[in-house]
């Protein structure tokens, strides 16, 4: 858990998964599914009728027809691996890449762009000096992601840290002549958030040192991914500046690091649902849509998965808006803002971070996951009870209220609470910031015992109450301006008043609501009172 020292709004989950255990469950997991069959070829064209997809065709020719297509081609489009001077076109080191599908796309009328992004040097483990380094270990114990798993049995491993320093910069400084960034090869957009090593050097030269994990790939191998050095230098420099870190003074590379730069599909072309504008049912998730890292994939494929599954059975979309999930922030910044270097999520996109946060996730997106088939009734059955349980313990503490007679002054002093002059309930007295809810409950526990899940909720609840309750006001008016909804075919040409700068990007964006259109660059409030008008001209007050 990231941030802990800081409030609950911005900590964070993070996980280290073995590469290879994590593969074979989810292969394990995909087989284990009904009704879904796998099926294995290069997909070199989509097959499309009337403007609606029907199918994919595959490099050998064969056709597999379909009501609905999701693409997730991560880096793989176009896919070009730079090692230093070094380019040759690949998906991922060693795999493919898929040449004709972009040109497929292209033809459909999908505008396409280019992006880059890349990836440090392997190291074998057995060849680093650990000693030289600080041990990073994890959580005890490890807190799982969802609160469907129970616990976490796997062995743990830890991570260790170590940094660059001034003879690793100028080795690198030295060699930007044999970088294919610095010499113009590359002509896609690298991530700002995660840049290569050689990019931080130059754009932070201030810096003295960056920070290195060395990050164990699995259990079952010596290979360690070392975050923080990603390169496209060639594999003699990056072998000659990892000499110059402490404890890979004879580290050995098991594989050079590498840029690899990659058409995408710039997704302002997607409707909020992740299925694609000009052609029906073609749904694009993933990297595909300019996003970099496994939870923003993941978060689209779910989605689109979801979304595709809502159009062949006729039923209502799942859209999750800005103040419900971070998947809400993802899929709105990129439709709206769409994205000129690799996208990554951050707790600072989103406005409503102190609702948004991971320990509540199932009190937001339980419910709709049981109403469209996703949670178990088994797993909304749990889930109900705990909510009812934090319901009605919020609801005690707010009621029960303490007088300062003796009796109560010994209670509270025995969990050290100083001072209580005044009649307070229980809740305002856990708003001190000096009064754990542990504690509390001590000396006013309630009937029955709760689980650290329910504590957890009532204490953030209660302490962070006055905060929450003003996102919660301004959520109120966000959604009054995402209600206020626009057909997808609004003809833009037909309101005066526009500039020809904000008529291009509405009709460009095709904004589904008065509140999306206020997010796209360049549309100012001017431009949305005349929209508002129109709108209301048009369609009545009810739109
Ligand atoms: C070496 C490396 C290390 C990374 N490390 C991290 C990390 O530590 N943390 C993090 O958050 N992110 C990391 N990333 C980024 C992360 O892996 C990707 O952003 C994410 O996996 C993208 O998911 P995706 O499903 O869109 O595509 P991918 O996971 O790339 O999957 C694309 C799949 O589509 C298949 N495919 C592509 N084209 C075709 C076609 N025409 N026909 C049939 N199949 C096709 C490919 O074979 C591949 O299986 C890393 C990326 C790389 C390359």
């Amino acid at each position: 858990m990231l941030n802990t020292r800081k409030g609950p709004a911005v900590r964070a989950l993070r996980a280290q998964a073995d590469r290879v255990l994590y593969k074979l469950e989810m292969r394990k997991t995909i087989e284990a599914q009904e009704n879904i069959d796998i099926l294995q070829g290069m997909v070199t064209r989509v097959l499309e009728k009337n403007g609606k997809v029907i199918g994919v065709e595959t490099g050998l020719g064969i056709r597999y027809l379909s009501k609905t297509v999701i693409l997730t081609t991560g880096t793989f489009l176009k896919g070009l691996i730079h090692i230093g001077l070094k380019n040759f076109p690949a998906g991922r080191a060693g795999e493919f890449p898929s040449m004709e599908l972009s040109d497929s796309l292209r033809d459909l009328g999908f505008q396409i762009g280019r992006l880059k992004t890349g990836t440090p040097p392997r190291i074998d483990g057995r060849s680093i000096d650990f000693s030289k380094t600080i041990i990073q270990h994890g959580d005890e114990p490890p807190i799982p992601f969802s609160y469907s798993t129970e616990k976490i049995i796997n062995p743990q491993l830890p991570c260790y840290l170590t940094y660059t320093n001034a003879e690793t910069h100028k080795i690198i400084k030295d060699n930007l002549d044999r970088s294919p960034l610095y010499c113009g090869v590359i002509e896609g957009v690298g991530p700002r958030y995660c840049p290569s090593i050689e990019d931080k050097v130059v754009r932070f030269s201030e810096k003295e040192r960056h920070q290195i994990f060395l990050e164990p790939e699995g259990l079952n191998t010596t290979e360690y991914y070392a975050n923080g050095i990603s390169t496209s230098l060639p594999a003699d420099v990056q072998l000659k500046f990892i000499h110059t870190i402490s404890g890979l003074e004879k580290a050995k590379m098991i594989r050079p690091g590498y840029a690899i730069e990659y058409d995408f599909v710039p997704p302002t072309q997607l409707k909020p649902t992740l299925e694609t504008k000009i052609i029906e049912n073609l749904f694009n998730a993933g990297q595909i849509n300019g996003t970099s890292g496994y939870e923003e994939a993941a978060a689209q494929g779910l989605i689109a998965g979801i979304n595709a599954v809502a159009k062949i059975k006729d039923t209502e979309p799942l859209i999750l808006n800005r103040s419900e999930a971070y998947i809400g922030v993802l899929i709105d910044d990129l439709i709206t803002k769409g994205t000129k270097e690799p996208y990554r999520m951050f707790t600072s996109r989103a406005e409503y971070r102190l609702l948004l946060r991971h320990d509540n996730a199932d009190l937001r997106l339980r419910e709709k996951g049981y109403k469209i088939g996703l949670v178990s009734s088994a797993e909304y059955g749990i889930f109900m009870k705990k909510r009812e349980s934090i319901e009605k313990e919020i609801n005690r503490l707010k009621t029960k209220r303490i007088r300062p007679t003796k009796e109560a002054k010994t209670r509270v002093g025995e969990i050290g609470i100083t001072e209580i002059n005044a009649e307070a309930t229980l809740s305002q007295l856990l708003k001190r910031p000096d009064v754990e809810y542990k504690r509390l409950i001590e000396a006013y526990p309630p009937a029955e015992p709760l689980t650290n899940e329910v504590m957890e909720q009532v204490e953030i609840g209660i302490k962070y109450e006055g905060y929450i309750q003003r996102q919660l006001i301004e959520v109120e008016r966000f959604k009054g301006l995402e209600e206020k909804r626009i057909p997808l075919n609004f003809d833009y040409d037909k309101i005066k008043g526009f500039s020809r700068e904000v008529k291009e990007k509405l009709k460009d964006i095709r904004p589904v609501s008065i509140g999306q259109a206020t997010r796209i660059s360049g549309i100012t409030p001017a431009a949305v009172s005349i929209l508002l008008v129109a709108l209301e001209r048009e369609y009545g007050r009810k739109k």
